[in-house]
């Protein structure tokens, strides 16, 4: 469903070559009732997953990359719902037991449900950016680390920006036990400010 004064796009385009310009010319899609009841069901989305990735559109070679991608997503998916649920019960104890998830879904699924939370700011400098595509400038990362108890309730993340998160991982930007930013005496004051 093209946005209206996006009509011509959609029209005289042979193909949309981008995401982002698909998303830029669109509202959404119109779904048949009966498909749409189908694609509500887990089971009904694999059996169109598999038939899609079978057809003529994907290359044989691909097909594997694609499937890994696809269960990797799912993971992502399952384990982001999971840590928000148990946030939301205030469940205390481990999310994951070590070997149901991945370790790129596990980390992925805890990234997505903490840089929602923060609505992909960064929880420091206030930086937001976030392109059609749907990437952003912030990290997740852990308040307490996880080796110390595997917490990935998203009440034990925190997003930040690039920067942020670099400056925190390397000792310059630190927390004070009154949860304040404080900086090490490491960071020179002449060498913060853009341009000097
Ligand atoms: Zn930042």
């Amino acid at each position: 469903m093209p946005k209206p004064e996006k009509q011509g796009v959609l029209e005289h385009a042979a193909r949309i070559e981008s995401l982002a310009r698909l998303q830029d010319a669109v509202i959404g899609a119109r779904l048949d009732d009966e498909l749409y009841g189908l694609l509500r069901s887990q089971g009904a989305r694999d059996v169109f997953r598999s038939v899609l990735l079978e057809t003529t559109f994907f290359s044989p070679e691909m097909r594997p990359s694609l499937i890994e991608q696809g269960a990797i997503n799912n993971g992502v998916f399952w384990y982001s719902e999971e840590v928000l649920r148990r946030d939301q019960h205030d469940v205390a104890e481990a999310v994951d037991e070590e070997g149901t998830h991945c370790p790129v879904a596990r980390y992925q699924g805890f990234r997505h449900a903490v840089v929602t939370a923060y609505d992909h700011r960064c929880a420091l400098c206030s930086i937001r950016v976030l392109t059609l595509d749907g990437h952003t400038a912030v990290d997740a990362s852990h308040i307490k680390p996880r080796s110390l108890g595997r917490d990935d309730c998203p009440a034990n993340g925190r997003a930040l920006c690039k920067l942020c998160h670099w400056s925190f991982d390397g000792g310059l930007l630190g927390l004070s036990r009154h949860c304040t930013v404080v900086s090490s005496a490491q960071l020179s004051a002449r060498t913060t400010s853009p341009g000097t």
